[in-house]
């Protein structure tokens, strides 16, 4: 394949396409732990593909479920129709969330789930006969996809510049992070949780009756795994409810096994009144996400005081058949091998793994929780980020696929990492560590 001339027509997301031209990794194959590259390379995914094969690689239970889904009901339309496995799926999935119950919409991606999830929000208001109730806060250093209204209420400066103007009516908190007084945390930091205070300063500035939510990530992942200061979400909770407010978790990362539990809003012991969740829920083999919410949200809406109570969203492929299928097979696996913890039995030793990084040349920060650790470089003077990537291509050089963004290195290995695994990839780092400075 000429990769220069494949380019001209593949314009690809997130991507330098003439840098990649250069430097193509291209993978023809994945089993288990590993992928292997189109000239026959294996590499250990020490980041789950993106935060999504939890259970590990060509799991012939979910390829088996799709195809037999494909082979019987190729499609069906879910509006004002649908199939058995989507009604069984949201049950499911309903009796994982915090409370045991609750009523799901399916989409098709992270990005779906977050738009949905607003959209419920202020719709939710209006039934209620609050139509005043528009504003979203959201916070700096988040990642809520890449729909208008997932960037609107993201923090992330580079993505939304060249697209601005955004949705109106958004303000940002600031993130909870300081390295000087935060840093080089494990688990939970004990530092930052008045920054939940920030949301009383927007309430100061903006009248509490005009906002509808508030959209947190619990542990911001694709920035940098902050993981929330001890009490931070619990006081959120406390101001959303004093204002009448809903909190939303994005939990497309943090859900699914990825710290040990069904989604962090269990681990925390925090029940947001919405959670968004995507990637581990058909453990990457089909796209779908899934927006759950609590059940007075939705008897509000139903009860509600609108003259139309149906909800006037949706997607062709919400709730399609093979997505469906794939989602319910990964949950079969996740109940079987009880994926749900198996991330706390590893923990220890991944933290420990990453933070034995923490004496390296230039390493500025580790944090980690559940299986999630990011380790921060000291930037190479007036050039951004390339150390990181410098340290990403070693990996790769010595098998490992990593995540980089900014001078930040991430890791996130399938829940079914083994822990001589975990050994390799963090000996994998230690050593690329060592070849930059
Ligand atoms: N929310 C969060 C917290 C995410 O991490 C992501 C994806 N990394 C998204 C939303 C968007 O998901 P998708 O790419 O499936 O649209």
């Amino acid at each position: 394949m000429n990769n220069a001339e494949s380019l001209r027509s593949y314009w690809m997301p997130f991507t330098a396409n003439a840098k990649f031209a250069a430097a193509p990794r291209l993978f023809s194959s994945a089993e288990g732990m590993f992928y292997t590259t189109t000239d026959g390379r294996p590499i250990l995914d020490a980041i789950a593909g993106l935060w999504c094969v939890n259970a590990g690689h060509g799991r012939r239970e979910i390829t088996d479920a799709i195809k037999t889904a494909a082979e019987t009901l190729d499609f069906v339309s879910s509006f004002q129709m649908g199939h058995p496995a989507a009604f069984e799926l949201c049950r499911r999935l309903s009796e994982k969330a915090p409370e045991g119950k609750g009523h799901v919409f399916l989409s098709n991606s992270g990005s779906e789930a977050v738009d949905t999830a607003l959209k419920i929000a202020r719709g939710y208001h209006r039934s209620r006969g609050e139509p005043s109730r528009t504003r979203f806060v959201g916070r700096a250093r988040a990642y809520h996809g890449m729909g208008w209204a997932g960037l609107s209420v993201g923090g992330i400066g580079r993505h939304r510049r060249d697209f601005e103007p955004l949705l109106p009516q958004v303000s940002h908190m600031r993130h909870p992070y300081d390295p000087q007084k935060s840093g080089f945390s494990r688990g939970l930091p004990e530092w930052g949780a008045d920054f939940a205070n920030d949301l009383e300063n927007v309430l100061a500035v903006h009248d509490p009756t005009t906002v509808a939510a508030v959209i947190v990530e619990p542990v911001a992942g694709s920035t940098g795994v902050f993981a929330p200061p001890r009490g931070y979400l619990e006081r959120l909770r406390q101001i959303c409810d004093k204002h009448g407010i809903l909190l939303i978790f994005d939990e497309v990362i943090t859900g699914f096994g990825r710290l040990g539990s069904t989604f962090a809003a269990k681990r925390f012991g925090v029940t947001p009144d919405i959670i968004t969740c995507a990637k581990g829920l058909s453990n990457g083999a089909a796209p779908i996400g899934a927006t759950i919410a609590r059940p007075f949200i939705y008897d509000t809406w139903m009860n509600g005081a609108r003259d139309a109570i149906e909800f006037s969203h949706g997607y062709t492929y919400s709730g399609h058949p093979l997505s469906c299928a794939a989602a319910l097979a990964t949950m079969d696996v996740f109940d079987k091998e009880d994926l749900w913890t198996r991330g706390l039995g590893i923990e220890q030793m991944f933290e420990d793994a990453a933070h034995d990084l923490a004496d390296r040349n230039c390493v500025r920060d580790v944090r980690n929780i559940g299986l999630l650790a990011a380790i921060d470089l000291e930037p190479e003077p007036g050039k951004p980020g390339v150390r990181a990537q410098q340290v990403n291509a070693a990996c790769f050089e010595a098998g490992v696929l990593i995540r980089t963004t900014g001078d930040t290195l991430m890791i996130s290995p399938p829940i079914v990492a083994e822990p001589a695994q975990i050994d390799r990839i963090f000996s994998t780092l230690r050593n690329a560590i060592g070849t930059i400075a």
